[in-house]
């Protein structure tokens, strides 16, 4: 077990044996299936994306805090959500909520592009800066609010957010391309349904795949945005 002392600090492969028993036991033995997800999650390097002091916990069965009081995602959560995505090497993606760039990397791996936004300046700036040393270089990140959406790169093939608005932001419906797929969690602040939606010509067929937890989605419709101007505090 490694306790952070000088002899035990784990080396390139033991980060690899780490990823390889996350996916075997977080990921593969519940219900991811797609060989193409699992690869990448065996192959992004998630002990690059936390901060030193939380190496130890990086692999763990949960979500963990990051700098600007927000979350690395649970391993499963990021498995998940990407298989239910569907990406292709063709797909163009467009992640709101790059926190760390953890499902960014994710989504990189097995997507043509990735456009992410992240609200926060410190996060957006750390991320791409990680992002290009780590290799990834199909991947743009802006500082804003995205629940406007990337309108200049639209429409995307994909679309996924990785933080909890109270309803999906109308914003990334227009922006989703037909027969493309919208992956996000939404509802209420203490308690949102995970959501598969499709576009099919003007029509957003809706799946909910699973109740979670995730930070709230911030922004013009957003917590604090539409949600304080509106109803939806209601649900
Ligand atoms: N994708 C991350 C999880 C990020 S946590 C991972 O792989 O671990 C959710 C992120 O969404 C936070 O960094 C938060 O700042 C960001 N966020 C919240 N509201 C946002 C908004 N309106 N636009 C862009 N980012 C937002």
């Amino acid at each position: 077990m490694f306790d952070g002392s000088a002899s035990t600090v784990p080396d390139a492969h033991d980060f690899e044996a780490m990823r390889r028993r996350m996916v075997d036991e977080q990921l593969a033995a519940r219900d991811v299936r797609s060989t193409a997800v699992l690869d990448a999650m065996q192959r992004v390097p998630r002990e690059a994306f936390v901060s030193a002091d939380a190496i130890a916990g990086a692999f763990s069965d949960n979500a963990m805090p990051i700098d600007c009081d927000q979350t690395i995602s649970q391993p499963y959560i990021v498995a998940k959500m990407t298989e239910l995505l569907e990406v292709s090497p063709q797909s163009r993606v467009l992640e709101i909520g790059t926190g760390c760039g953890y499902q960014t990397a994710v989504l990189a791996t097995l997507a043509q592009f990735v456009y992410s936004i992240e609200f926060h300046a410190r996060l957006a700036d750390a991320a791409r800066e990680r992002l290009r040393r780590l290799g990834y270089f199909n991947v743009a990140i802006r500082c804003g609010d995205g629940t406007l959406g990337w309108p200049d790169q639209a429409p995307f093939d994909r679309i996924i957010l990785t933080a909890g608005p109270p309803e999906v932001p109308p914003a990334l419906l227009d922006q989703l391309a037909d027969g493309g797929i919208l992956v996000a969690p939404v509802g209420p602040l203490e308690d949102q349904t995970l959501i598969r939606m499709r576009r099919v010509g003007n029509s957003y067929p809706t799946e909910q795949v699973m109740s979670v937890r995730f930070v709230p989605m911030v922004g013009a419709e957003g917590w604090g945005g539409a949600a304080a101007r509106g109803g939806s505090l209601e649900h």
